[in-house]
């Protein structure tokens, strides 16, 4: 079956002209597997190929606003164009001990009752165990070090192909391990090398450290989303380039890497 990762935004969580805030769709079919839901979603899945009806499932890796804030939106659209028809369960995965924020972000809007096709479930604390699986594909979720519950999310495809997403996060050895060989690692990377500091202060990496993360894990290919809004994209591709021998890419909003 086609699949191909979809990069729906790069920004970080303030966006900029170029940069909306980050988002992935695992395309998979005509449907596939949203990972992180700022807002535009349903446009920009549908510009990318990405029936937004036909979606797998949801993943919010946690619940800072720049990607859960257009949720409702989403949630809101899929309710309007099913016209009150039952429709099959989507399940939203979210972290644990963000269940309650999620469902009141919802009930803020009547969604929560409106919305009955949302099957809410917590990501397990358990990398070794896929959470959601569909014909040969499996997801796993690694716990990252951002400050609120976060986590990474792995995509495993019919192959041997591997996708991993660190998602908000200090540097973290253990995500290479978890993400190790993928062919494409993305990581966020808000900040440039000699920003260390400020980058560990708000739990997220620089592109050094990125870089430094995907060497660790002998992936193929580097991809630096959730830029900072001061990103210079030379500058942090060759920040990651000193630690990272292989590719590395600043993808535009709305790229598409078929897988295999
Ligand atoms: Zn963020
Ligand atoms: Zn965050």
């Amino acid at each position: 079956m086609d699949a191909a990762l979809v990069v729906l935004g790069t920004g970080g969580a303030l966006p900029t002209a170029r940069r909306d805030n980050t988002a992935l769709a695992f395309r998979i079919g005509t449907g596939g597997v949203l990972i992180d839901c700022p807002g535009g979603v349903y446009t920009k899945l549908l510009r990318a190929g990405v029936d937004p009806t036909a979606l797998d499932a949801v993943v919010l890796t946690h619940a800072h606003p720049d990607h859960v804030y257009g949720l409702v939106s989403l949630v809101h659209s899929l309710w309007m164009v099913a016209r009150g028809a039952p429709r099959a369960p989507l399940p939203l995965y979210a972290p644990a001990a963000e269940a309650g924020r999620v469902r009141a972000l919802l009930a803020l809007f009547d969604l929560d009752r409106r919305a009955a096709f949302l099957d809410h479930r917590a990501l397990p604390d358990d990398p070794g165990r896929p959470f959601w699986e569909r014909g040969g594909h499996r997801l796993h979720a690694h716990t990252v070090d951002h400050g609120p519950p976060a986590c990474a999310v792995r995509w495993d495809a019919p192959g041997g192909l591997r996708v991993t997403y660190s998602t908000d996060t200090r540097p973290l050895d253990a995500l290479a391990a978890f993400g190790a060989s993928s062919d494409l690692f993305v990581h966020e990377a808000t900040y440039a090398s000699g920003e260390e500091d400020l980058a560990g202060a708000g739990g997220h990496s620089t592109a050094g450290q990125a870089g430094r993360i995907a060497a660790l894990a002998g992936a193929r290919r580097l991809l630096l989303v959730h830029l900072g809004d001061h990103a210079n994209p030379g500058r942090w591709i060759a920040d990651a380039q000193r630690e990272f021998a292989g590719p590395v890419e600043i993808p535009e909003d709305g790229a598409v890497y078929p897988l295999g």
